[in-house]
């Protein structure tokens, strides 16, 4: 599937020196330094195409665009895949009720998509996949773990044996009730007769009246989500035999640890026998009028309707990732007006031809960026900057500044 327009990366200067990446690994609850690679391997779970971009969203693809931006600033290459779940039930739902075909509703949420994230600078991905397009090698995969005793029948569904993967649990550390919990509340379904333990996970739906089907072994039917994105991760990245990882960063919003990626990790390990990635990696949620930024409760507000409304989406962009990445944070318009004032400032200052030093601007920047991404401390940085300048203070190039904060934090000035 076609991502979106590529991003232009400013050059950045040798004599600044990148210290190593650290990142929180979700797995181990720390803060450690990412093994200094040539080559990295970057996972996004994408969207479902039946409402486009939300400010949560918005929020969990910039923050894996600095993490990205970061690695290639230090001159790596970032394999990049992201996918679009294309066909699930909440697309098949929102297509019934708003009466509407669902490949119609799906293609212009996705375009949509595209554009919000041109918008925000959002690096594309070295490969945008749809699930629709990936089903052959869903399918194949779904045979590979037959072969290994994973994978069982109920009513012509197939289901993964959570328990054939010894380390299951070891993502997201929650008891049993807390996993029957959200398993019931994020689309699982473990009170279903027949399962041999309720945390098992579909893999392969059976075709339903009036409901697309796709050819299988296992007869016409669509994939399950879990096990959608492992399929694809371990089909679009190179294979590296001498890494004890699969890939390097698993990533999303922190409401897919379990079940998602807890399930995913272990349908990828007993595929791959070895570790699926090296940190798994989840940004907080957003939240607006006191609840958690989603769907089902009505509160989104979308990239879309701000730009549509004025918004400068680099001041979107500075306003959610003024704040950690890894915090719930709560979403406010007074956020975004202080981040506009902010970038206008910015921008008149960086068009003086005389400014305070910048080179101990941009190394620290590169410093607060590599501590697990710390934005709320480079926007600090920039800030005194700001205020140095205004007092008369000179030496510093703003070209240079300018294209280190378009080429670290994507605001292009
Ligand atoms: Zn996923």
């Amino acid at each position: 599937m076609n991502s979106w327009a590529s991003i232009y990366l400013p050059p950045i200067d040798a004599k600044f020196i990148f210290p190593p990446l650290s990142l929180r690994n979700s797995a181990s609850g720390l803060v450690s330094a990412l093994a200094v690679k040539d080559d990295y391997r970057m996972y996004v779970c994408g969207i479902t195409p039946y409402d486009a971009t939300h400010l949560g969203h918005a929020a969990t693809y910039l923050t894996f665009d600095l993490v990205n931006r970061y690695l290639r600033a230090m001159g790596k290459t970032v394999h990049f895949v992201e996918n679009v779940t294309d066909i699930d039930d909440p697309l098949l739902e929102r297509a019934r009720r708003d009466g509407v075909n669902w490949q119609d509703l799906a293609g212009s949420q996705i375009e949509l998509f595209r554009g919000d994230m041109s918008d925000l600078h959002i690096i594309p991905p070295s490969h945008y996949v749809g699930v629709v397009e990936a089903t052959p090698l869903i399918v194949k995969a779904i045979g590979e773990l037959e072969t290994k005793g994973a994978i069982y029948e109920v009513d012509e569904d197939r289901y993964f044996s959570v328990r054939s993967d010894e380390k299951f649990g070891s993502l997201a550390h929650l008891s049993q009730s807390e996993m029957l919990q959200i398993s019931a509340e994020r689309g699982g379904d473990p009170t279903r007769i027949g399962k041999r333990d309720p945390l098992d996970a579909l893999v392969w739906l059976h075709q339903r009246p009036n409901e697309p089907g796709w050819p299988s072994p296992f007869g016409a039917g669509r994939p399950g989500w879990h096990m959608e994105c492992c399929a694809i991760a371990l089909n679009y990245f190179p294979i590296d035999g001498k890494d004890d990882y699969l890939i390097d960063i698993q990533g999303g919003g922190s409401d897919l640890i379990f079940p998602h990626h807890e399930i995913g990790a272990c349908q990828a390990r007993i595929l791959g026998n070895k570790e699926f990635a090296r940190i798994y990696m989840h940004t907080g949620m957003i939240g607006f009028d006191g609840e958690k930024m989603s769907k089902s409760l009505g509160n989104l507000i979308f990239l879309s309707q701000l730009v549509n409304d004025g918004a400068d989406p680099m001041a979107v962009r500075i306003a959610l990732l003024a704040e950690k990445y890894s915090l719930d944070r709560v979403w406010q318009s007074e956020k975004l007006d202080s981040a506009t004032e902010f970038l206008n400032r910015l921008r008149l200052l960086l068009s003086r031809p005389e400014v305070a030093p910048t080179d101990p601007v941009i190394r620290k920047m590169i410093d607060a960026l590599a501590h697990d991404l710390d934005t709320p401390a480079a926007f600090k940085v920039i800030a005194d900057w700001c205020d140095e300048t205004e007092k008369g203070s000179q030496g510093g190039s703003p070209g240079e500044l300018a294209r280190a904060i378009d080429l670290l934090l994507g605001i292009a000035i």
